[in-house]
């Protein structure tokens, strides 16, 4: 581009030596900027020529969040050998408000929906673990399912819990915790789904919270915590058909 066309374009009045400074300079970033950037240059030119530009940005912004949950989806797909038939998307992310009114169990959901927990293995990937050993069995790799349903430590853990959920007779006999509905990716829609998804959901934060204190998750420690949730919830009348099936046990630990 020579100089006269540049100042005609951007109506900017330069010095040749700036011109060159600026297409050096122009042609370095181009080199620097990952290719999965370039294809928001388009959007930048959409946006300096609209009158509503907000728009513009918030609809980037939404249809980002979309992708990165599309990818989630796909991981957690993967992970429990599923299709996009067999499990209920809207279901699946509305299951913690519908059966806790705990903001730090919604949240704590929503960041384990989304993979936002970071594990050995991320943490690893980002170069502040050396290794991606699992903390509680010390010999597998750590990710997300291992952590939650492979490692033989959560595994004994989720098999205590159907036994107990099995003798408050909320689980039948024959009944035990499922990997979809355990990790809450395909919830339970028995008679008792406000108990089991509630216990599946506390189950799984208990699980994380061991993690970060380098605990094996316990049956004891669950229902120490399930306690401490009791108490709690216990002062709004409207958590009492939830909590009834589970008061002969609490009784029996208090
Ligand atoms: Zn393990």
């Amino acid at each position: 581009m020579s100089l006269e066309s540049f100042q005609n374009k951007y109506e900017l009045h330069v010095k040749p030596l700036s011109l060159f400074g600026i297409i050096s300079a122009v042609k370095l970033l181009q080199r620097q900027i990952p290719k999965t950037q370039l294809k928001h240059e388009s959007l930048f030119d959409t946006f300096l020529k609209s009158q509503k530009s907000s728009r513009i940005v918030y609809q980037k912004l939404i249809s980002d969040k979309g992708e990165r949950s599309l990818s989630c989806q796909e991981k957690w797909h993967k992970d429990i050998s599923s299709t996009n038939e067999t499990v209920d998307w809207r279901k699946v992310y509305q299951t913690s408000t519908a059966c806790t009114r705990s903001s730090k169990l919604i949240d704590f959901n929503f960041r384990f929906l989304h993979r936002r927990l970071a594990t050995n293995s991320y943490l690893q990937k980002i170069g502040i673990r050396e290794d991606n050993n699992c903390i509680f069995c010390h010999n597998e790799k750590e990710d997300l399912m291992h952590l939650f349903w492979q490692c033989e430590k959560t595994t004994i853990f989720w098999q205590n819990l159907s036994l107990w959920l099995q003798s408050c007779q909320i689980l039948t006999t024959e009944n035990n915790l499922h990997l979809e509905t355990a990790l809450g990716l395909k919830p339970d829609s028995s008679n008792f789904k406000l108990q089991i998804n509630f216990c599946c959901l506390l189950a799984k934060q208990h699980i994380w919270i061991c993690r970060l204190r380098e605990l094996h998750p316990t049956q004891n420690n669950f229902f120490i915590y399930l306690t401490h949730i009791h108490l709690l919830e216990n002062k709004t009348p409207s958590n009492t058909k939830k909590w009834k099936p589970f008061l002969p046990s609490l009784n029996q630990v208090s």
